[in-house]
């Protein structure tokens, strides 16, 4: 038997429901924030993650799936979206407009300990808004993604901010914690010493527990804000509560991608353990310039769909019902080909039990497909108009006239 690779994972029906609900509510909600889809390439050349996300990062240094093509050219599955985004955005000079909100879904590649909530190849649903620097957009952004998480009701959501600053004040703080970490090399890993001096802020953001233990103390990132970033910070707050929002402050957190700049932010959720950040990202106002496109402020961030997933699905949240139909004999089965066609023409999920055997074995076919409703055609039905119809769940039974069945399912 040849198995899939560890890490790389099959979504398979029952599941495949819950992600298209998470991803079309997603889809709806974004494009109430005027946000379109985007839909980008999985494998780009190398060197634009290695110039976006940052050459001493854990993405660049250990994570990328990294490979010479037949012409020797070197690849990279993309490990997250936005530079991807950012990429297109200039190629495509979509910096004409005033603004840009661009959203994308699909699979990035990390090359990491396969464990729950972490894999190989997983899912992101990414929002960038290209060319808009108010801190009014920083916390739109945020509104809608707790809107979104709050109509696919996932339980205890809790939002944590951070400011990063920009490279007029980032330097000052860069100096003030390598200060602090300098005495301190003997706790940290090996990781975080060698790229002490180079990118010291990863210290912060490290798993390992020496390090978590060594920046306890660490100086804040807040403290050390230029006016503009701190204006910046408090009118993000200030729009936050405007929309209902209570954000936790947390100045540790530097997360894993170099292009950050001001706000930064992380979502997490109950019920997944220690993998629990569903959404997380942050303010780039540098990368597009980097690139080779022109001066371009931007607010971005990425939901894990696997992480979503595993929680709903946890909280039983019910994938659409499924009805089934039996029909029984010649001249219902005839009926039935014309019932089914209305049904589905309204939406509703049916498929038919066409097997000759006798009721009581189809309906426990019924069942094992995975059916709510069971919706049973027989003589007698057929010739009073109506069908019997079995709520699997509820285990119990009525009598509808056709017209009225995809009503009654359609309300569940
Ligand atoms: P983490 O700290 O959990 O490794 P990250 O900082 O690497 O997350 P981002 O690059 O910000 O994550 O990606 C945004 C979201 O994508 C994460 O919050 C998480 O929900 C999801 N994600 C990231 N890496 C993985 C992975 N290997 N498997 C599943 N989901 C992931
Ligand atoms: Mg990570």
């Amino acid at each position: 038997m040849i198995t899939a690779i560890r890490g790389f994972n099959d979504i398979l029906p029952g599941d495949s429901e819950i992600w298209r609900h998470i991803e079309e509510s997603a889809y709806r909600i974004f494009s109430t924030y005027g946000f379109s889809e985007i839909k980008l390439p999985i494998v780009e050349k190398t060197e634009l993650f290695l110039r976006s996300i940052g050459e001493t990062t854990d993405i660049v240094e250990k994570e990328m799936y990294t490979f010479p093509d037949r012409h020797g050219d070197l690849l990279t599955l993309r490990p997250e979206g936005t530079a991807s985004a950012v990429r297109a955005y200039i190629e495509h000079k979509l910096y004409t407009a005033p603004v840009t909100k661009l959203y994308y879904t699909g699979p990035m590649f990390r090359y990491e300990r396969p464990q729950k909530g972490r894999y190989r190849q997983f899912y992101q649903i990414g929002a960038e808004v290209l060319g808009d620097d108010s801190p009014r957009a920083d916390a739109e952004a945020l509104e809608m993604l707790m809107r979104l998480f709050g109509r696919i009701n996932l339980k205890g959501v809790t939002l944590q901010i951070n400011s990063l600053g920009c490279p007029d004040c980032r330097p000052v703080y860069k100096e003030k914690l390598l200060n602090f970490l300098k005495d301190k090399t003997g706790e940290l890993c090996e990781n975080c010493v060698r790229r002490i001096d180079t990118n010291p802020l990863r210290a912060l953001d490290c798993k390992s527990p020496g390090c978590i233990e060594a920046t306890k103390n660490a100086p804040s990132i807040i403290e050390s804000l230029c006016e503009n970033c701190k204006t910046h910070f408090e009118k993000v707050q200030y729009y936050l509560k405007l929309s209902g929002l209570t954000p936790a402050l947390n100045p540790r957190m530097v997360r894993g991608l170099d292009y950050y700049t001001k706000t930064t932010f992380e979502i997490t959720a109950e019920g997944l353990g220690s993998q629990n950040t569903v959404a997380a990202g942050g303010r780039y106002d540098g990368l597009v310039s980097e690139l080779g496109g022109p001066k371009t402020p931007c607010f971005g961030f990425a939901i894990g769909i696997e992480r979503v997933a595993l929680i709903l699905k946890e909280e039983g949240i019910e994938s659409r019902p499924l009805s089934v139909f039996i029909s029984l004999g010649t001249e219902a089965e005839a009926k039935g080909v014309e019932l089914v066609s209305g049904w589905r023409e309204k939406g509703i999920r049916v498929v038919e039990e066409f097997s000759e055997g006798p009721l009581k074995n189809r309906m426990k076919r019924a069942d094992r497909l995975g059916a709510r409703y069971v919706i049973i055609l027989g003589e007698n039905e057929l010739n009073s108009g109506v069908v019997a119809i079995k709520d699997m769940v509820a285990a119990t039974q009525e009598t509808l006239p056709w017209d009225k069945i995809a009503q009654r399912i359609s309300a569940q």
